[in-house]
């Protein structure tokens, strides 16, 4: 399985000096396995030039695009993704859904003449919608995805995905769950307690010994105080559910786009030293998400 980073950045593309090593375009990842369809996880800015890429391999021609949901920094590159203008693709489209709209009018929106030159019903590729909840789906010859529900404004949902032995998780947009009981009233907060606590049982269940985690570290945990009930994680924290699951490695993604390059690499170096474990207990290798960077598990 390889793990191919295009877009690291959260909330809004973030391009210039103080960004380009890391990248500034929002969130996409491809997920590569030998004789298997394409997976790809989101179509923020990044999936644009993937998809000048994927043009350029004439042995894609199957791709399936999952969503964490459908916030803009996760939707918008799509309609620059040009293998939707060939009919040589069929392209399956999965994610979550929330209020009365299906995933296909979620984003045929963002397509409206208003905003764009070229409506869904004119793409040439063979499309197709899928709205899903917490499931699992197989795909290709043995491509196992699982999904479930994080905690972020609308619905969210990290994927879990598993072929020939290897396992790798994505689980972007989410915060822990103690913003359910720490900011509400008294007599409500023991209730709140117990269902974070059994939600964040579920989700060190889910992510349990993954090779490779992918995860939302959008702020440091000063900022965070600021920022409760916004969807996102501090990086301490994320590195704590990644000791929790007891995963392979962690990699820290959704970048907040005012973190310039230099700063990312200080917030690292802080988190390697205060992770340091005197009493020898295993350490999770950490690293920071960027553009371009390809993991093979
Ligand atoms: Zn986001
Ligand atoms: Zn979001």
């Amino acid at each position: 399985m390889e793990i191919d980073f295009w877009g690291v950045r959260g909330s809004i593309p973030s391009p210039g000096p103080d960004t380009s090593q890391f990248g500034g375009n929002t969130p996409c990842v491809v997920v590569r396995n030998e004789n298997e369809p394409l997976i790809i996880l989101d179509a923020g800015t990044g999936i644009r030039k993937l998809g000048l890429d994927i043009l350029q391999d004439p042995t894609v021609s199957e791709i399936h695009l999952f969503f964490s949901h459908t916030h803009w920094d996760h939707i918008q590159g799509l309609p620059f993704f040009v293998p939707l203008f060939s009919p040589k693709y069929t392209i399956k489209l999965y994610g979550p859904v929330h209020y009365s709209k299906n995933l296909e009018q979620i984003l045929s929106q963002q397509m409206e003449y208003t905003y764009f030159p070229v409506r869904v019903q004119e793409l040439a590729a063979k499309l197709s919608f899928h709205d899903i909840s917490e499931s699992e789906l197989n795909i290709g010859n043995s491509i196992n995805i699982q999904s479930k529900y994080v905690n972020h404004p609308v619905v969210c949902l990290a994927y879990r995905i598993s072929h020939n032995g290897k396992s790798f998780a994505y689980v972007t947009d989410h915060e822990p769950y103690r913003n359910l009981f720490d900011d509400g009233v008294e007599s409500e907060r023991e209730e709140g307690r117990i269902v974070a606590e059994e939600q964040s049982l579920a989700l060190v269940e889910f992510l349990s010994k993954v090779d490779l985690m992918v995860v939302d570290a959008q702020y440091t945990s000063e900022e965070y105080k600021t920022k409760v009930s916004w969807g996102h994680s501090a990086v301490e924290d994320s590195y704590d559910l990644a000791r929790a699951a007891d995963v392979g490695e962690v990699i820290l993604f959704h970048h907040d786009p005012d973190r310039t390059d230099a700063e990312l690499q200080r917030i690292l170096s802080r988190l390697q030293d205060q992770s340091f474990d005197p009493s020898g207990r295993r350490m999770v290798p950490v690293r920071l998400a960027k553009e371009r960077l390809i993991i093979k598990l």
